[in-house]
């Protein structure tokens, strides 16, 4: 062990899903085992970094083009649904499972009053605006089965209760705990399908 390389398995380590012995079997790769990947990697970091920004629109990952492809698309306006979602990855399992056409609002997380997280530090203001600008008549909530995010869908379904908009819920049929994130196909299109008012 030196400084430099136990500060890089460090940060490593406080990436997603990525423990103290992956963190380790990756610095040792990148220093010494493959030092150009490291290189590799550093360019196609600083490259994401400086083009890829976050939908003003959605949330929704995008590059060069001022709203994401989904807000941009027509067809994907026609319906007049949106589907609330915790973070840009399960945006991407709805994408992939091809079971949903219509737009989507990431929050970028949920309530959790336990944890200090309060509606202002989600994606939650500019929710409103939205359901008025693109007169949406269906609120979808897919968000995690579990405590957080069911105070979540309560906040939202008080919040939204004075406008003139279908509110329902996926999860039926996802494990308790689930997040949609780790669901198949199969299963995403039923819990869509089986949704329910709230
Ligand atoms: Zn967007």
């Amino acid at each position: 062990m030196t400084p430099s390389f136990e500060a890089l398995q460090k940060q490593l380590k406080l990436l997603p899903g990525v423990g103290y012995r992956s963190a380790e079997r990756m610095a040792i790769h990148l220093l010494l085992e493959k030092p150009q990947s490291a290189e590799d990697l550093l360019a196609s970091i600083q490259a994401a970094i400086s083009r890829v920004k976050s939908c003003p629109n959605c949330g929704n990952i995008c590059e060069e083009e001022d709203l994401c492809k989904i807000c941009q698309n027509p067809k994907r306006n026609e319906d007049a649904r949106l589907c609330i979602v915790e973070h840009v990855s399960d945006l991407m399992v709805m994408e992939k499972s091809g079971s949903y056409d219509g737009l989507y609002h990431v929050l970028g997380g949920k309530l959790s009053p336990i944890n200090g997280i309060g509606p202002n530090d989600i994606n939650f203001a500019s929710l409103k605006p939205r359901i008025e600008k693109n007169s949406i008549s269906e609120i979808i909530l897919a968000l995690t089965n579990d405590i957080e995010g069911e105070a979540t869908c309560h906040y939202i379904g008080d919040a939204l209760s004075d406008m003139d908009v279908t509110i329902t819920r996926i999860g039926f049929g996802l494990p308790s705990g689930g997040s949609i994130l780790y669901s198949d196909p199969v299963t995403l299109k039923s819990a869509l399908d089986a949704r329910k008012s709230i």
